[in-house]
């Protein structure tokens, strides 16, 4: 299954990439958070194929009386699991806390309390499909891999966590630009799980 992820920095040339058909095989949009909804509302219409998405520490928190709140056509999967295609994904929305009033920001104890919320899924998965999790879409990366050393960009340590115990094939996540750290490592596996940093766009080809 061909998957479009993005995050992070709405790009001018994805608008001319989409309607150049770079994208035709594309079968599901996973957003990485820190994007305009309309941006993602824009891919959503032009590939007409499913979008699951979490919400970035830039993007407001959702209210469902809000439009602007939500990318329309889109599920929000923030603490929620999905299956889609045989796959079975979860989301984790935010990043590590930097500004005491920051929205959608969590400090290290915080994120941990949040993964804790996704257990009772994951363990219906692994009841009902025989495994817990294929792919993990988060905003933050997990700390130490593809994160950084200022307060606003150390990765959290829940997903390292969560990674641990459900073992998914794919973790997607964004919130580090490469300009800032000067990565030049945007994949990395850890025991079976492949880490990919979205930013700003990737097409990956995921299989079971
Ligand atoms: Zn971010």
């Amino acid at each position: 299954m061909k998957i479009l992820a993005v995050s992070d920095q709405a790009l001018d040339r994805i608008y001319a990439l989409a309607s150049n058909g770079q994208f035709k095989d594309v079968e599901l949009i996973l957003g990485c958070g820190d994007l305009p909804y309309a941006y993602l509302e824009y891919l959503v219409t032009i590939l007409n194929v499913p979008l699951f998405y979490v919400p970035g520490n830039h993007d407001p928190a959702e209210n469902r009386n809000r439009r602007e709140t939500q990318a329309q056509g889109g599920s929000n999967l923030d603490l929620k699991l999905a299956r889609f295609n045989r796959f079975l994904i979860a989301g984790f929305g935010g990043s590590v806390r930097y500004r005491p009033d920051g929205i959608n920001q969590y400090n290290q104890l915080e994120a941990y309390l949040r993964a804790l919320r996704l257990l009772p899924g994951l363990l219906l998965n692994r009841l009902q499909y025989g495994r817990t999790l294929d792919i993990l879409i988060s905003h933050s990366p997990p700390s130490g891999i593809h994160d950084d050393d200022d307060p606003a960009h150390q990765g959290l340590k829940a997903l390292n966590w969560l990674i641990r115990i459900a073992r998914p094939r794919y973790h997607f996540h964004g919130h580090t630009h490469f300009y800032r750290n000067n990565l030049s490592n945007w994949e990395s596996l850890v025991n079976l799980t492949r880490i990919t940093n979205v930013y700003p766009y990737k097409l990956i080809d995921v299989s079971h």
